[in-house]
């Protein structure tokens, strides 16, 4: 067994870790673990330096703040340093919290205290002087920062002129940059597509942004300010609480932020934590816990400092949202509409408030994009009500047996084929009308309006039928009896016989529309129809092959692919057998080859139509049996004249060839069904 480490060991350990931790937090923007890994280490070496004073070095983490390394701005001094926080873990830290401040100030009292949320982004300091922005810079190591000045003027909220009258000539205004939500899942899926890094979270999303060496890149940035504090620096006197400060700063035209609020002694402050824990979720922003600040200004000079943090405020952290979990194995699950989701299972870990074991991964282009393994240690992430995600892989932790994954070849719900079509992110069944997975959705859609329009057959019967197991595919609808349906809760009698002879009026349906009932994907209902005109029947479409599909109109590889691994699959034509068996019969059409009106025409097509390109129109006029000349002679049947039209009119109507105007082209088209 190796040795434990001496507590000198331990310390060296966990500030080269946690100093190594920090540059790729604040430097790079881009966090090796989850904040509460990290939480748990730096509280770690607090305890330990607090029980070993003598081996507190002054360039140990918990004597400094932030993280310096290579930056490509300009530094600027801050004035007044810019610390951090101290933080609180749990309801009796932040009465020890409250004690230590009483204690200090020799009071029984009940301290005022300002609560306010704390924003999970990144601190900025604002210079105004006669109430113009001049400086902005990020908190760096709390000495000194960098020059993001052309950043920050990118971003709305942040006033470039300050608002009203009365205002010191030289003030800094502190405040939190940060992302909304919703900002920041729309950036990560911009990324994600374009096959960019994503950001693990929007603190993370907000200190790129800010951080990037072109103002246009941060200008596109989702970003928002919120003041928090404010510093005069010249002779002005400031109101002597908290408090009123951020008054002035929304006089002055700064964002402060509306959940804030006064507390008198620690229970009120607790009261303000928990009802804030419960809104949290409901935020359009992230915070990570609530930060009290003692309220008058002369007791928080009393009060002073410490190393890192100022000893008159606290912040007192929610659950963290980002844990660390191994991803056991991955498992892939079929949606309603046949997607083919890979869900990692997970080894259980409390996260956002609850223990998560399972987080999808969306699809296959996801889990190329975060190279995950099975095996592999991951950061999980649930914020708000979103289902939990892998968002992060620790590659250093990579074990030598993980594993790849793999896209299954066949649907592990109904054995049917998976396909994955090319520059598609997701996979899916090919069992449309067989797999259980889709059965409810293959209902509807064969019910809905557009398709065989069951009427009465609304989703939340379809649910019934299916949990009741009354209905297996789509051909057990036409098994259903009055009597059966009579058994179902709320079902009268009068219903029950409506929704039988809906059904049952459903049974000879147009081939087209029955085409589309089938919801072979990407067959719209007028790609349906079209199939339904070229081929005639429904054993012609069953059994061409993709090269003939290809010629319908509307119907390129990626559509003719799909048709034809639907019709492949055997268990999608037991359906169909079934069905014809149930008495389905759907109508055989007239095929275009048939109805070829315009056979043995010459058309001439000139001018510029705005409805059609020169191509669509002639393939239009070919379908009905027209040929499509170039010039016009004696013989030509008819000329369209589009916009500009020139000396081929002219001949026409010397020759006294017929001639249709666009309006009256497209009318045509219309009449004929091919519009
Ligand atoms: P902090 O985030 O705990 O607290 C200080 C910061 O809170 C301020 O700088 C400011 O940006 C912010 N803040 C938000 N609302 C505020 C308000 N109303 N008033 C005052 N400040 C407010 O401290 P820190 O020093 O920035 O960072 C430490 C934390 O960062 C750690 O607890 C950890 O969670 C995280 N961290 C994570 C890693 C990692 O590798 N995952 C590395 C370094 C730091």
């Amino acid at each position: 067994m190796s040795k434990a480490p001496s507590a000198a060991e331990r310390i060296r350990q966990l500030q080269d870790q946690i100093n190594d931790y920090n540059y790729h937090y604040y430097v790079l923007d881009d966090p090796k673990v989850p904040d509460a890994e990290y939480d748990r280490l730096f509280r770690e070496l607090q305890e330990l330096e607090s029980r070993h004073p003598d081996l507190v070095s002054p360039d140990s983490p918990t004597q400094r703040v932030g993280a310096t390394g290579e930056t490509t701005f300009d530094e600027i001094e801050h004035r007044v340093p810019m610390l951090s926080l101290d933080n609180a873990f749990s309801d009796e830290e932040l009465t020890d919290f409250d004690r230590r401040i009483r204690d200090r100030l020799k009071t029984a009292d009940g301290i005022e205290y300002v609560c306010e949320p704390k924003l999970d982004g990144l601190a900025v300091s604002l210079h105004y002087e006669h109430g113009k922005l001049t400086r902005a810079a990020t908190r760096g190591d709390g000495y000194t920062g960098e020059d993001i000045t052309a950043n920050i003027r990118t971003i709305q909220s942040i006033p470039l002129k300050l608002r009203g009258q009365g205002y010191p000539d030289l003030v800094e205004v502190r405040g939190e940059v940060y992302m909304l939500r919703d900002g920041f899942e729309k950036l990560n899926h911009r990324l994600a597509v374009r096959g960019d890094k994503t950001f693990v979270n929007p603190r993370n999303a907000a200190a790129g942004s800010l951080r990037q060496k072109n103002p246009k890149v941060t200008a596109r940035r989702p970003l928002q300010f919120c003041g928090y504090s404010i510093a005069v620096l010249d002779e002005s006197q400031l109101p002597d609480k908290h408090w009123d400060c951020l008054r002035k700063a929304k006089e002055w035209g700064f964002r402060i932020n509306p959940e804030m609020r006064k507390a008198q002694g620690v229970d009120e402050c607790l009261n303000a934590y928990h009802d804030l824990e419960d809104k949290r979720d409901k935020l359009p922003y992230e915070i990570d816990g609530i930060v009290f600040k003692v309220n008058r200004l002369d007791l928080q000079r009393q009060l002073g400092f410490i190393s890192r943090a100022p000893r008159w405020a606290i912040a007192l952290k929610f659950p963290a949202q980002e844990e660390l979990t191994v991803v056991e194995d991955v498992e892939f699950q079929v949606g309603r509409t046949g997607a083919v989701t890979p869900v990692a299972r997970l080894t259980p870990v409390f996260v956002g408030g609850v223990t998560v074991s399972n987080a999808t991964l969306h699809n296959m282009d996801e889990i190329e994009r975060l190279d995950v393994r099975i095996g592999d240690t991951v950061f999980v992430r649930r914020a708000g009500d979103v289902i939990p995600q892998v968002v992060k892989v620790v590659k250093e932790k990579r074990p030598d047996s993980a594993r790849t994954i793999e896209c299954p070849a066949t649907c592990p719900v109904c054995g049917s084929d998976v396909v994955r079509p090319e520059g598609e992110a997701v996979a899916r069944c090919t069992g449309g009308l067989y797999c259980p997975a889709q059965l409810k959705e293959s209902i509807r859609h064969y019910a809905s309006r557009r398709a065989l329009d069951i009427e009465g057959l609304g989703e939340k019967w379809i649910d019934i039928l299916v949990d009741k197991k009354m209905v297996r595919t789509v051909a057990d609808l036409y098994h259903l009896k009055v009597e059966d349906l009579r058994q179902l809760e709320r079902m009268g009698e009068k219903s029950a016989n409506n929704l039988v002879n809906a059904i049952e009026d459903s049974k000879a349906p147009p081939l087209g529309r029955f085409l589309y009932a089938l919801g072979i994907r990407e067959v719209g209902e007028s790609t349906a129809k079209s199939l339904a005109r070229h081929f005639g029947t429904l054993e012609a479409v069953m059994e061409a092959s993709e090269e003939e599909l290809k010629t319908v109109s509307d119907v390129g590889p990626v559509v003719a692919g799909q048709i034809r691994k639907f019709f492949d699959q055997s268990h999608n034509q037991e359906i169909i057998d079934e069905l014809r068996k149930a008495g389905v019969a759907w109508q055989s059409e007239e095929t275009d080859q048939k109805r070829q009106p315009l056979a043995g025409q010459t058309w001439v097509l000139t001018g510029s139509l705005s409805a059609y390109s020169r191509d669509e129109a002639k393939e239009r006029l070919e379908a009905l049996g027209a040929r499509v000349s170039g010039s016009v002679s004696s013989k030509t049947s008819c000329v369209v004249a589009g916009e500009a039209a020139g000396s081929k009119l002219d001949k026409a109507r010397s020759q006294e060839v017929e001639i249709m105007d666009e309006s009256q082209f497209v009318a045509f088209l219309e009449e004929q069904g091919v519009a």
